[in-house]
Parts: C-alpha cells; sequence; structure tokens
C-alpha cells in the first residue's frame, strides 16, 4: 500500500522543527495518549504535585484490560521459553508444557490484579492461554516440517514471531527513555492490544512509538496494528478485530501537537484547572472532587 510522508515528520528528522522537543523533560506515550483529562490536569497532579491515585479508584474494566495483557506477554513468554528449555518438542509435548503450567501461571498473575471475580478472572485466562497454546502448537507443527535442520533459535522466531513489550528509547522525540509497545512483529510492525472501544488516541499512540523507532533505528515506518479484543459477556470467550494505521502527516502532526502541549502544561508548572467534566474512569476522581 502506499504511503507518503514528509521527511521533516519522519522520526530521523528529530532535532529539526516541527518534531524537535520543546523541553527536556520526558513523558511516557500513555502520559499523553491514555489523557482522560481534557484540562490535562492529571498530568500535573501526578508530575508537579506529585500525587498517586488512589488504588481503589481503578476501574474493573481498566484492571481486566491490564491482566488480558499480562496473560499475553506470559503466553508469549512461556511459549519460548518452552522451545528453549527443552529444544524441538512435538506439537503435543509442547501444548502439554502449557498445561502443566496453566494453574500456576494463572494464580501468578492474578495475584496483581485482585480487583477482578476469580471465576470471570478464570475464565478469561483460561481462553486466552488455551487459545496461544494451540496457535504455537500449530505453527510449530508447521514450520517443524520445512526442514531438518532447524535450530531452535531461528524456529522461534518463526513459532512466536513477535517480541512484547521491547524497549525503545523515545528520549530524542520527548518520551521515556524506554517505551514499550504492546508487541513488535517480525521484522519491525508495532502492534498495539486494546481491550476498550476504539478511541481516537489509539492511532495516536502508535504513531508516538513510530516516529519514536524511526528517531532510534532509522527505519522507515508506515504501518502500524492495533488489536481490538473483545470479551463476550462472562468473559470465556472474545473474538479480536484488527486496524491497520497508517503513520500520515496527519497522525504525526497530532502527535506533535499533543506531546508539546503536554510538555508546556509540565515546564509551567501551574494548575490548568479542573474540565467542564471529570471522567468517572479517572483515578484522580476522588481527589479532584474536593477542588470542585
Ligand atoms: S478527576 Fe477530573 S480534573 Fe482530576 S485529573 Fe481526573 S479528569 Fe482531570
Amino acid at each position: 500500500m502506499p504511503c507518503e510522508v514528509s521527511e521533516e515528520v519522519r522520526g530521523w528528522n528529530w532535532s529539526t522543527y516541527p518534531l524537535a522537543s520543546p523541553s527536556q523533560l520526558k513523558l511516557s506515550v500513555s502520559d499523553i495518549f491514555n489523557n482522560l483529562c481534557e484540562s490535562w490536569r492529571l498530568l500535573y497532579l501526578r508530575y508537579t504535585r506529585q500525587e498517586r491515585p488512589y488504588e481503589i479508584d481503578v476501574p474493573v474494566p481498566l484492571l481486566e484490560g491490564s491482566f488480558i495483557h499480562s496473560i499475553f506477554t506470559e503466553a508469549t513468554k512461556h511459549a519460548k521459553g518452552l522451545l528453549y528449555h527443552e529444544g524441538l518438542l512435538d506439537a503435543e509435548k509442547f501444548r502439554q508444557g502449557f498445561d502443566d503450567f496453566s494453574r500456576i501461571k494463572f494464580h501468578e498473575l492474578l495475584g496483581n490484579f485482585k480487583g477482578i471475580a476469580h471465576e470471570r478472572a478464570e475464565r478469561i485466562f483460561d481462553r486466552i492461554w488455551g487459545l496461544a497454546a494451540y496457535t504455537y502448537a500449530a505453527c510449530l507443527d508447521r514450520f517443524s516440517l520445512r526442514s531438518r535442520y532447524l535450530v531452535p533459535d531461528g524456529l522461534i522466531s518463526s513459532v512466536v514471531p513477535l517480541t512484547t513489550e521491547s524497549p525503545i528509547d523515545g528520549s530524542l522525540v520527548g518520551l521515556s527513555k524506554s517505551i514499550r509497545p504492546d508487541a513488535i512483529l517480525w521484522p519491525t510492525i508495532l502492534v498495539e492490544l486494546k481491550t476498550r472501544q476504539q478511541h481516537p488516541s489509539d492511532a495516536l499512540a502508535l504513531t508516538a512509538y513510530a516516529i519514536a523507532f524511526e528517531s532510534q533505528y532509522e527505519i522507515p515506518q508506515n504501518f502500524g496494528v492495533i488489536l481490538y479484543l473483545r470479551l463476550n459477556q462472562d468473559g470465556g470467550d472474545f473474538k479480536v478485530y484488527e486496524r491497520l494505521v497508517q503513520f500520515s502527516d496527519k497522525l504525526r502532526t497530532e502527535f506533535i501537537e499533543k506531546r508539546d502541549r503536554a510538555l508546556t502544561i509540565l515546564e509551567q508548572g501551574i494548575d490548568p484547572g479542573l474540565p467542564p467534566e471529570c471522567s468517572l474512569h479517572c483515578p484522580y476522581i476522588r481527589f479532584c472532587k474536593h477542588d470542585r
């Protein structure tokens, strides 16, 4: 697919206008694009006043989203670990290796997400973990047939062709030194996993990773993928919808505008005040209501 991008907004032009950062301060991608606060007060509270959100205010859908991300990361790690540790397993033993660890992994992960009902968490875990086992086992079968001379390292890169939470240095473009997209699909396709409804900021966040990637490696990024995972009512099944994102000039310019706005608020250190309305999902809601 054709993709025309102006040179000036490619990440490797990080030192010149308009991409040059207006500040030496650095922000994470989620600080800018998971920002629920219209007036950006959330940033001021978090960084200038160093307030911490109330833990009990983290809504269950957000917790569930983090839980799903951690299953995705853990299943990917487990698949690679099995193959590195056991060598070239056949598909059935590989699946068994997933089954044997499923209860241990479930309880390990759930320990960090106590706000989710146990039964629902178990259904979500079993569905994603089981699907990972079958998907990677089928890939293992398919690639093992190709040649008798495959070595584990090469085979693993085909069976599990992604790296989860691979750090990218975003410091040249005003972002943190280790920003982490959910996955990088081999060779360089950025992937984000979302468990909530589509939002315009999803494509902007992925664009931020793409620009940082370009600034670090000087390899063009033209397209990325967002996977929207939709659980059914009881959490026992889900559907995944793919959205291809083109890192257009428009998205890149919007990234620059939002980054500059966020960094300016931090530089000034002045309370930007309350927006007309606050999201009920904001983790600072109980904090800010005293200021209304
Ligand atoms: S509670 Fe309202 S003002 Fe406070 S950070 Fe959240 S959205 Fe912003």
